[in-house]
């Protein structure tokens, strides 16, 4: 069995520690994977420590890999040894939901995530915050030459999570978008929006990053902790993505939008969110939410940003640094992306 090293976290209160596991033996449909870059999605964070009560230890965290293929099983036509690839939040799917031709496989019951869950072989799936991993084929993606390997790591999830909305909702010329937090999933927003001919604005807490935002590409740029905002952009937005996981006054943000305009919630907050009535009501509005996006829909996200230039703006980090990211992270204090360079572990 391939023998791989990484960090874990062991419980929910313990800081993440080196981990040395089986990879399970590559089947003639897989492809291993030499793992050269992990993004640090809060999603990570949320999991690792148990935010969102699903979480099973010992847990490696990570779904935005990116690696260089090292062996392909005798069936594998896809891909081959030295092929860039990458792979993001899942990993695989039960047969039901693999003979679905959908192409919404994030959604459907039998997605096996790339970490924290049970694969079909009933072994536990263990993520990119490691030296390898073994993945069907069908769940691994092509990352265009013309990007690099550590800034094109964070489209595996970052990417393809703010994308498929944007994609999904028409973000294009002549519609109004607001990207409400500018962190990770953020300042991807921003990139793709504007490369999809929206004009963008940034909803961030503060204008602390105003000048970062623009160079991504966003048109306007106002602060949430400033009163005014809220009034002079009542009615504005066709489209508000959120990528925020704290409670915000709700409302308030609904209200930006024009009538039958759509909030569409990618953050993924550990408690309820309330919402009143009146904010919808009297605009015919909608509010939704979305996850991360298929395979198909992730090959043509990182084809778009491959022909568009576009990747994260990353902060690359030693492995043995994962628990200090963290709490920036936490403290909103990255640009944008922590990777991480598995040549460190
Ligand atoms: P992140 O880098 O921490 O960014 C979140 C941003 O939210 C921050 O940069 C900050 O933006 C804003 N924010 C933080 N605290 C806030 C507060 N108290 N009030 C208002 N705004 C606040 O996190 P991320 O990796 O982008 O992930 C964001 C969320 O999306 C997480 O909950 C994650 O689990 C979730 N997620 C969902 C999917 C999906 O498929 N739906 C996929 C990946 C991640 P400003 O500094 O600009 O205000
Ligand atoms: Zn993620």
């Amino acid at each position: 069995m391939p023998h791989a090293g990484g960090y874990a976290a062991t419980d929910a209160t313990q800081p993440l520690t080196p981990f040395t596991f089986e990879r399970r033996p590559p089947n003639e449909d897989d492809v291993v994977i030499s793992i050269q870059y992990c993004g640090v999605c809060h999603s990570d964070i949320h999991q690792a420590r148990n935010e969102w009560q699903i979480s099973v230890y010992p847990m490696v965290p990570g779904h935005e890999i990116a690696g260089i293929v090292t062996e392909v099983g005798s069936r594998v036509t896809k891909f081959k040894l030295g092929d860039r690839v990458g792979v993001g939040c899942f990993i695989n799917s039960c047969v039901h939901c693999e003979t679905r031709d959908v192409d919404l496989e994030q959604y459907l019951p039998g997605n096996v995530q790339t970490y924290n869950d049970v694969d079909v072989d009933g072994s536990r799936t263990q993520g990119g915050y490691s030296s390898s991993i073994v993945v069907k084929e069908g769940y691994v993606l092509h990352i265009p030459d013309n990007l690099p390997l550590n800034a094109a790591a964070p489209l595996l999830c970052a990417g393809i999570t703010l994308y498929s909305p944007l994609h999904h909702w028409q973000a294009g010329p002549g519609k109004k978008v607001a990207i409400l937090g500018m962190g990770g999933l953020g300042h991807m927003g921003v990139k793709i929006a504007h490369a999809m001919g929206a004009e963008v604005t940034v909803l961030s807490q503060s204008l602390s990053k105003k000048s970062d935002g623009e160079r991504f590409g966003a048109d306007h740029y106002y602060a949430t902790n400033n009163p005014q905002t809220f009034e002079k952009l009542a009615g504005y937005f066709d489209l508000i993505i959120c990528t925020i996981s704290s409670q915000i006054d709700w409302d308030a943000h609904i209200k930006l939008l024009k009538v039958d305009g759509t909030m569409v919630l990618v953050g993924l907050p550990e408690n309820p969110i309330p919402i009143g009535a009146f904010s919808l009501v009297t605009g015919r509005r909608s509010i939704s939410g979305s996850a991360i996006g298929s395979i198909k829909e992730t090959q043509e996200m990182l084809d778009f940003c491959g022909k568009h230039g576009i990747v994260a703006d990353i902060e690359v980090i030693a492995m043995a640094d994962i628990n200090s990211a963290f709490e920036r992270v936490i403290k909103s204090d990255v640009r944008y992306r922590f990777v991480i360079d598995m040549a460190t572990l």
